[in-house]
């Protein structure tokens, strides 16, 4: 019997994570995290629950399809419970590897794969296929199982024109379908979209416009991950005459590793350092910066509040988000936006010019995979519940006419779909959840927090309420720190220090620090949580309130 449990990722965007069973064998496909909002809550990631495998005893292999945190971010949490290979293709590797690091994960094998190759794991035979995305060296998953072959889309879109020359593997997926496939599990996520996605390559166009209007410097906002648009950048760059930076952490780290790996190319003397910008004429730069989402201690937030150490943007700037916003990230980014407005530079984005392109297959491209896999079950992922049943609707028309039309399984995370000779079906419920992750943004290395329901059970909540004049940024009234869960001897003296530390925080935050919502609450976050932890050796949740009057 073929058990198959997706652990993430279903009914929700992000945190995608499948573990398969047969027998004693289990392998989990992918790991990832999803991000809060960011002004939400104290954390900075959330994860699947694992306790289902724990149950399961450790996981003989993790296999990955692609390097988007939404599906690597939470490798490092999930390898403690694989007793065997991480296997990835060289790029999904390279960005898991820093991660591993971080985390003083030793020992850990990493093995790099191909397409068209294939990995034995007991009783499963894991075969890559070339899917293309918004990023390099995405594949899927053909997993040979004795029940039959499972496949497993990863994310996908049909690029024609792949920037690499890497393309869409559809010769494999068909003569699969020919050969005949037990069940597919395909990406949801664009399923609202019609037509088709388009290629990386169709922003383009629309940068050669800014490039060619742009006085001043130019500033990018991207996500770290998006290596295409990278590479479309620097070109540009280069047809221009601009020196290309990298800004911020993620930026920086993740061009090394395309270019380390060859999936970027820059041309000789281009690429300066983020503090070397200063020394270039304006018009002579662009920032390839973090931040696209708002985060508040992204590059892109810190520039946009003169608060940057070497970024400046003002009057003549232009400055592009090219990126779509997550769901819940809108007034984030539209406060950075505001920012970046007020020192007068040009704000570009997705609804101004088409600066960003999906990188997830709309509704044809979707029917076509369904069409060349031609499943006898289809479970749709990737995608919240309203995705996954559009995706089943659109199935149904696609099969109208074919006898027997494939079964769809609309399943939620920690369904129990089994495979056996009766055929397929739900039947029961695995424990599944979330774990919310709280990095310390000290940088010291393995001081992280997990932050389950019991760790909120031990160390309490704690509100600091904080009430901000809205025009002068002024403090009102005394900062008050409301407690759940969190009794300590002399917790009166404490909160009164953490509540005097609050009124210290804002009045040395800047003006636009303190009347933006984001900002002060992040800053407050990290203070207060400093202040516990040294003071009490405890690590409360933090949830600042704001009170704009
Ligand atoms: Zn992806
Ligand atoms: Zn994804």
């Amino acid at each position: 019997m073929l058990e198959i449990v997706p652990l993430g990722g279903l009914g929700e965007f992000g945190m995608n994570m499948l573990a398969l069973t047969w027998g004693e064998t289990t392998i989990v496909v992918d790991a990832g995290v999803m991000f809060p909002d960011p002004e939400l809550l104290g954390v900075d990631r959330i994860i699947p629950d694992l306790t289902y495998l724990q149950h399961k005893g450790r996981a003989a292999a993790l296999v990955l399809t692609h390097g988007h945190e939404d599906h690597i971010g939470g490798v490092a949490h999930a390898v403690p419970l694989v007793d065997g290979p991480v296997y990835g293709t060289p790029l999904t590797l390279a960005l898991v590897a820093p991660k591993l690091e971080e985390h003083g994960i030793e020992h850990t094998q990493l093995v790099p794969v191909r397409p068209r190759e294939r990995v034995a794991v007991g009783p499963f035979s894991i075969e890559f296929i070339r899917v293309t995305h918004s990023m390099p060296d995405c594949v899927a998953l053909a997993i040979h199982t004795p029940a039959g072959v499972i496949v497993h889309t990863g994310d996908f879109k049909i690029d024609q024109t792949p920037i690499d020359g890497e393309h869409f593997d559809v010769h494999r997926f068909a003569a699969l379908g020919t050969e005949g496939v037990l069940a597919l599990f395909a990406d949801s996520t664009n399923i609202d979209r019609r037509g088709f996605t388009g290629s990386e390559l169709e922003v383009v166009e629309a940068f050669e416009e800014i490039f060619t209007s742009a006085r001043g410097k130019l500033i990018v906002a991207a996500f770290a991950s998006s290596i295409y648009r990278m590479q479309i950048l620097v070109d540009l760059a280069a047809q221009f005459d601009r020196k290309i930076a990298f800004v911020g952490r993620g930026m920086m780290q993740n061009s090394e590793i395309a270019l380390r790996l060859g999936h970027l190319r820059i041309p000789a003397g281009m690429q300066i350092r983020d503090s070397e910008i200063g020394g270039y004429p304006a018009q002579d730069v662009l920032c390839l910066s973090t931040g696209s989402q708002g985060e508040p201690a992204s590059a892109l937030s810190r520039i946009a509040i003169d608060d940057h150490r070497h970024v400046k943007v003002g009057e003549d700037d232009t400055v592009v988000i090219s990126a779509r916003a997550i769901p819940g990230n809108e007034k984030a980014i539209g406060r950075v936006i505001n920012h970046l407005a007020r020192r007068g530079a040009d704000v570009i984005h997705e609804g101004i010019k088409h600066v960003h392109v999906s990188g997830h297959g709309s509704e044809e491209e979707l029917k076509l995979m369904l069409s060349l896999v031609k499943p006898r079950f289809f479970i749709p992922v990737h995608g919240e519940y309203r995705q996954l049943s559009q995706h089943a609707r659109v199935a149904r028309r696609v099969f109208a006419g074919a006898n027997p039309p494939p079964e769809i399984l609309l399943a939620e995370n920690g369904d129990v779909i089994v495979f056996d000779e009766a055929g397929g079906r739900i039947s029961g419920k695995a424990p599944v959840g979330r774990i919310l992750i709280d990095d310390t943004r000290t940088g010291e290395v393995g001081d992280e927090v997990l932050r389950d329901r019991r760790h909120l059970a031990e160390d309490g909540l704690v509100v600091p309420v904080v009430a901000i004049n809205k025009q002068t940024g002024a403090l009102e009234g005394v900062p008050d720190i409301i407690t759940r869960g969190f009794v300590m001897e002399d917790s009166q003296a404490l909160l009164a220090d953490g509540a005097r530390l609050l009124g210290e925080v804002v009045a040395q935050a800047s003006l636009e620090e303190r009347t933006d919502q984001g900002l002060i609450k992040e800053k407050l976050r990290i203070e207060l949580r400093r202040f516990f932890r040294k003071r009490s050796g405890r690590r409360p949740f933090v949830l600042p309130v704001i009170m704009e009057i």
